[in-house]
């Protein structure tokens, strides 16, 4: 019978694949998630209608019925800079997204399966477990009252990080569970300040429909004239809650050597390619790096383009 590989040795394998930090825990059903969720189906019944099923994801055992386990892998996406007339207009988190062309993180986790399938260990990686909740459970960090996840001991405890979280079917001693709001009392509430949509609503609460990013990629037809200038110069995703918080000070204000892979690219996100791209330019160098609007919506892209443009100071 094969030995059983210990939680140091797959710590050291997170290390190895270059993965920020590393948390265990129990394959427990999210109940919390699963009943707020049933209780604001007017704020998420879109990601139901949309497929997302965010409510069975609040069971581990519906994505592996034989779930003993999560491991929460911690993805610090903000180590390298980013082009500054690129953070203007697109959130950061999408700016080196390759769930698409597979060929960044998702070769690291990618690997990381292939090591734990090695070891006898099943593994499943759900786009609709309670991501955040689980990197909480699994004792990473802590929330934001702007509803982001910051991390405990990696990224100078800040919010530029996203949890990878791994349904197994082998049981492993669970971290210490931490869930908590870490906010400073002296912050008083900065990012629900500087939400020009108003979508923070306070100690932790949001409407998803008003967040400036969902209105970017789905927003419902043309951008209501209220929120045309709100919603300023985003054109996919928003940063603002995260840019006005004193949480994420240190680590936005440390050096960083450029992304060179976003660096590469950056030049076809130029605002007047973008007004004039295309089905095919969209299709080869926009959609496979932000893909949340299909080929029939470039129609979005453009108008978002346009209200960018126009909302220059
Ligand atoms: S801006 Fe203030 S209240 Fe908002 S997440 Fe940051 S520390 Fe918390």
């Amino acid at each position: 019978m094969q030995n059983m590989i210990t939680k140091k040795d797959i710590i050291a394998e997170a290390e190895r694949l270059k993965f920020a930090d590393i948390g265990f825990t129990d394959a427990q059903p999210f109940d919390s998630q699963r009943e707020y969720l049933q209780a604001h189906q007017e704020e998420y019944g879109w990601a139901e209608a949309i497929g997302l099923s965010l409510i069975a994801g609040t069971d581990p055992k519906n994505i592996l019925p034989q779930a003993k386990s999560i491991i929460v892998l911690l993805e610090s996406y903000f180590e390298e800079s980013y082009p500054l007339q690129l953070e203007r207009h697109f959130g950061r988190c999408y700016l080196d997204d390759d769930r698409v062309t597979k060929d960044g993180l998702a070769l690291r986790i990618k690997a990381f399966r292939k090591f734990l399938q090695a070891n006898g260990i099943d593994s499943k990686v759900p786009f609709n477990l309670p991501h955040r909740l689980s990197a909480a459970r699994a004792g990473l960090g802590t929330f934001g009252k702007n509803c982001l996840f910051y991390a405990r001991r990696v990224a100078r405890t800040s919010s530029f990080v996203f949890p990878v979280a791994l349904v197994i079917d082998h049981e492993f001693v669970a971290d210490e569970a931490e869930v908590s709001i870490g906010c400073p009392d002296w912050c008083r509430n900065a990012c629900v300040a500087a939400c020009p949509t108003h979508a923070l609503q306070g100690g932790g609460k949001i409407d998803p429909r008003r967040r400036i990013s969902f209105l970017t990629y789905y927003g419902d037809g043309l951008t209501p004239l209220e929120l045309r200038e709100p919603m300023g110069m985003n054109i996919y995703g928003c940063d603002r809650c995260q840019n006005v918080c004193p949480r994420n000070t240190p680590w936005m204000v440390q050096e960083k050597p450029q992304n060179p892979r976003v660096l590469a690219k950056s030049a076809n996100f130029d605002l007047s390619c973008l007004l004039h791209m295309d089905k095919p330019y969209f299709e080869k160098k926009i959609w496979p790096h932000m893909f949340y609007m299909s080929t029939d919506d470039i129609w979005r892209w453009k108008m978002n383009v346009a209200r960018a443009m126009g909302n220059k100071p």
